[in-house]
């Protein structure tokens, strides 16, 4: 059990599975690849180039520890929490699934969500429980609770925005009540403003399946992501650099080539103006009772509340503690890039730096940053190993020296 192990590293004061083992880095080469950011997209690739490539790494990040923004770690109560906001895997690949499980061993977890709503806690994705408690009702099939929300769907066409999307599925006043404020929030823009596939990541279910993925395979990393991640970069070909700003070693002809999961605008020093990224502050709470809410999230639409969401950890981890760790989420503009915003314009300005980068091809462009996608964990690591397939099946890249 995970709680049992996790609860006895932290009473035996053991750090194995917080902190990092942070290497010191020669920093004098040579290397065959400076990679910049050690969360998914540059820990696999890094990874892939060492193990099975061959390839001398120095991997590098201006944070001080690694995993990028799927890092957690045992708070000050002994509670593991996520440092940047709730991670869930889920995923329908096989093949990544296999990928990782080279790292680490899973806890099987099927991720709920409540929302807010006055005094109701109610199923999101939106479902016939949602319907039923909202309303008083007594749908007892999907094809009644189908036939309630035909009628109150409105006609959408072409359907191009986040708004149409949902408008279009459950009505202008359910729209309201669980999209409308909190994509407001979430994003800082009205939900018309922001492409139609923000939105169509939360489907509506005519049935009383309550969970928020459907994917095949859904599962938390036995021992934390920090864990799987140090386990994945443990290799004699990595050299690993944490507090470290690419900027720093961008001029010291490290290696010959650079593989960035870093924002691309940034690296081209936002030549063309910047992307625009969503930020987000958390505000994380130690509580002195078992269970602070009955799923590991709680969404708040309503406008008049700031933040968007509560996560409490327990419930991903399965750790058994007498406290309880909490996070609220609160989007803003400044800070840490963490969402792509996407939108016709942002994909526009994206499109000239991705050309820039092609008259590149020293540099290698990966990740949610560094290829402005409002990707999920398995799709950057996907990403990444199509990244890897590619580099490597070029005759020059068996050649060593
Ligand atoms: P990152 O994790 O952002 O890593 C990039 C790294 O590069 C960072 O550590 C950064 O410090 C470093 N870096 C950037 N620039 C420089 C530089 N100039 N020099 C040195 N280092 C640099 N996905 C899911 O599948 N399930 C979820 O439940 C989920 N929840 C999420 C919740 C939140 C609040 C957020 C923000 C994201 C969530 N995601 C989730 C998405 C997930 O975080 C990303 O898909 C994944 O972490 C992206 O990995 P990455 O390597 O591309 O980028
Ligand atoms: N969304 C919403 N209300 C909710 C949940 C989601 O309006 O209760 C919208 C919001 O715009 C959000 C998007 O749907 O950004 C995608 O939700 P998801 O949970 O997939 O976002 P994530 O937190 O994973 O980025």
């Amino acid at each position: 059990r995970i709680s049992t192990l996790l609860d006895a590293a932290v009473a035996n004061g053991q750090q194995w599975l917080t902190a990092p083992r942070i290497r010191r880095t020669r920093r004098d080469g040579p290397y065959d690849y400076l990679i910049v950011g050690a969360g998914f997209a540059g820990s696999v690739l890094a990874e892939r180039l060492a193990s099975d490539g061959g390839k001398r790494v120095l991997l590098c990040d201006r944070r001080p520890h690694i995993g990028g923004n799927a890092y957690d770690h045992f708070d000050r109560a002994g509670i593991l929490v996520h440092k940047y906001g709730p991670h869930i895997f889920h995923t329908n690949s096989e093949d990544i699934v296999a990928y990782l499980s080279r790292f680490t061993a899973w806890r099987p977890y099927e991720h709920r969500v409540l929302a807010a709503v006055g005094d109701h806690r109610v199923p999101m994705p939106i479902n016939r429980t949602t319907l039923n408690t909202l309303y008083g009702l007594g749908l007892a099939s999907d094809a009644e609770t189908e036939a309630f929300l035909q009628g109150r769907a409105e006609a959408v066409d072409p359907i191009s925005s986040a708004r149409d999307v949902v408008v279009s599925q459950v009505g202008s006043e359910l729209y309201r009540t669980f999209f409308e404020g909190y994509t407001r929030k979430q994003w800082g823009l009205d939900p018309s403003a922001l492409d139609k596939a923000v939105t169509a990541r939360v489907p509506t279910r005519f049935n009383t399946d309550d969970r928020y993925f459907l994917d095949r395979f859904q599962a938390m990393p036995l021992h934390g992501y920090t864990a799987m991640f140090e386990k994945m970069i443990d290799h004699d070909g990595i050299e690993l650099a944490l507090g470290v700003d690419h900027r720093e070693l961008r001029n010291q002809r490290l290696a010959p080539h650079t593989i960035f999961t870093g924002p691309i605008d940034e690296y081209f020093d936002h030549r063309f103006g910047a992307l625009p990224y969503r930020s987000l502050a958390f505000r994380h709470e130690t509580l002195d009772q078992r269970r602070f809410q009955p799923v590991a999230v709680v969404n708040y639409p309503a406008p008049e509340v700031p933040y968007t969401r509560i996560t409490e950890y327990k419930h991903l981890t399965g750790q058994v503690h007498r406290q309880t760790s909490i996070t609220y989420e609160f989007p803003q503009d400044d800070g840490d890039p963490y969402y792509p915003i996407p939108r016709p314009e942002n994909a526009a300005l994206y499109k000239r730096y991705e050309a820039l980068a092609h008259e590149h091809p020293q540099v290698t462009f990966v990740g949610r940053l560094g290829t402005y996608r409002y990707y999920n964990m398995d799709q950057v690591v996907g990403q990444a190993l199509a990244t890897y397939r590619r580099m490597s099946s070029v005759p020059e890249f068996r050649q060593t020296d």
